[in-house]
């Protein structure tokens, strides 16, 4: 017999036995489990010849065989896309079953890929399980060590069938995270670098958008959003004023969705409206960074923003730090706190009023952005520092500028005569300072 038929006849008996519903009814509870393991390991293991069959298509309907390639002959684009119509498998299913199959019929580059590609082929794993590895565990840097990967990478074919996808795709991140702690910035950059706001309108008339946010801006907009609706969500609310809100946002007749969007719009207005010369920033900061007292004095170290779990780079946490200040909190071993500190090296209300009419916006260069617009940065980091807080101290940034000193390396300084802007050197070998002018009309009112 060829292998094709073969193939075709273990697949129809498995298709012919059908099901002999009295018989599983009369199953005694091991056999009951035991029938659907070995059911589920069958799956798996055809899951994995699926696999093979797409990478099989997938490589002769390569960019380079063009319109001859198999995909394209039979009028799809692409290999996918053949999937989806020969069976009922989502984009993503489809998009996991090619990388299976190319990553066993391949010689990945790696030890820890060679291992999940043999898991893979042994059908000892689900194809979403090593999908969720390798994505989570992959790009690492080169300069993490192989062996400690292939040891990580083992750690989690283990934990795999306990755990679900979701948490097993977080588990391989944050493993990825401590084997390459100086790529949680360039991550972080690229989440940041990926954001996009698109909008257009409609031929009936309506006006559409969709956004990608990084987690610190998506952070902040779905805060203000989940705030929104939070009466919805069964949030009680002990103030008076704030209840009485609540009760009504509860009893409003508008969907939630329709409510959400009446509530951007009206953000959108509130803010146009703001009074330019209002700083930013003298509320309490709706989005919040935690870190460990260790991470601080190491100049890799990094934290969490408050409800995510990407962790984000040393200079994220310096510019939060920067403009809100902090907090220290000590925890015993049990994770119960011992000791609150207070607020520490932050800017007054009444001294933010004084920097924000003093520098008049942004002070960056020749940028333009209102108070409104900008965070105070202290010139002295804390860390590195032990900066105090007074006035000659702080300076307005916008959030971009804001972000660029700090991830970049620039530096503000005070001379006798203002503030000075100093490059990092890979920017200008030679560092020389630039002067940094105020913004307030006033003030350049008075130069002239
Ligand atoms: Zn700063
Ligand atoms: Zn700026």
């Amino acid at each position: 017999m060829s292998f094709t038929e073969s193939f075709a006849s273990t697949a129809q008996s498995v298709m012919a036995f059908g099901v002999d519903s009295a018989a599983v009814a009369a199953l005694p509870d091991n056999a009951l489990l035991a029938a659907h393991s070995l059911l589920t390991e069958h799956r798996r293991h055809s899951d994995v010849y699926a696999a093979f069959i797409a990478g099989e298509i997938e490589r002769r309907s390569s960019r380079e065989a063009g319109y001859s390639g198999l995909a394209q002959r039979s009028g799809f684009g692409s290999t996918e896309a053949l999937l989806q119509t020969l069976s009922p498998v989502t984009k993503v299913e489809a998009k996991r079953l090619v990388s299976a199959g190319i990553l066993m019929a391949s010689t990945p580059a790696t030890l820890w890929e060679s291992a999940l590609a043999s898991t893979l082929a042994a059908g000892s794993l689900s194809i979403a399980a090593v999908d969720a590895i390798r994505r989570g565990l992959g790009p690492v840097a080169d300069a993490a060590p192989a062996a400690d990967l292939l040891a990580e990478c083992e750690r989690l074919i283990t934990r795999a069938p306990s755990v679900s996808v979701d948490e097993l795709t977080r588990e391989a991140r944050s493993a990825r995270d401590r084997l390459d702690e100086a790529g949680i910035s360039r991550r972080e950059k690229q989440r940041r670098d990926n954001r996009y706001l698109k909008r257009w309108v409609r031929d009936d008339g309506m006006y559409q958008g969709s956004f990608l946010l990084d987690p610190e801006g998506g952070q902040h907009v779905f805060t203000a959003l989940d705030a929104i609706i939070a009466p919805r969500r069964g949030v009680r609310f002990v103030d008076a004023t704030a209840a009485a809100r609540a009760d009504a946002i509860v009893a409003d007749p508008r969907t939630n969705d329709q409510l959400l969007a009446d509530a951007f719009v009206e953000m959108v207005r509130l803010a146009v409206d703001a009074d330019p010369s209002t700083l930013f920033g003298t509320r309490r900061p709706a989005v919040r960074v935690v870190v460990t007292e260790q991470a601080l004095s190491t100049p890799d170290g990094h934290g969490f923003i408050e409800g995510d779990s990407q962790p984000v780079s040393r200079s994220t946490v310096d510019r939060f730090i920067c403009d809100t200040g902090f907090i220290g909190i000590k925890f015993d071993r049990k994770h119960q706190v011992m000791d609150l500190g207070r607020t520490q090296r932050l800017f007054s209300d009444n001294q933010r009023l004084v920097i924000s009419v003093r520098d008049g916006g942004c002070i960056f260069l020749d940028c333009t952005r209102p108070p409104s617009a900008s965070e105070v940065h202290h010139i002295n980091e804390w860390v590195r520092d032990g900066g105090l807080t007074n006035v000659a101290d702080g300076v307005l940034l916008c959030r971009h500028h804001h972000m660029l000193l700090h991830n970049n390396h620039w530096r503000i300084i005070r001379l006798d005569d203002g503030y000075w802007l100093k490059p990092p050197r890979s920017q200008d070998p030679e560092q020389k300072l630039r002067r940094l002018v105020s913004k307030s009309a006033l003030f350049a009112e008075m130069r002239t």
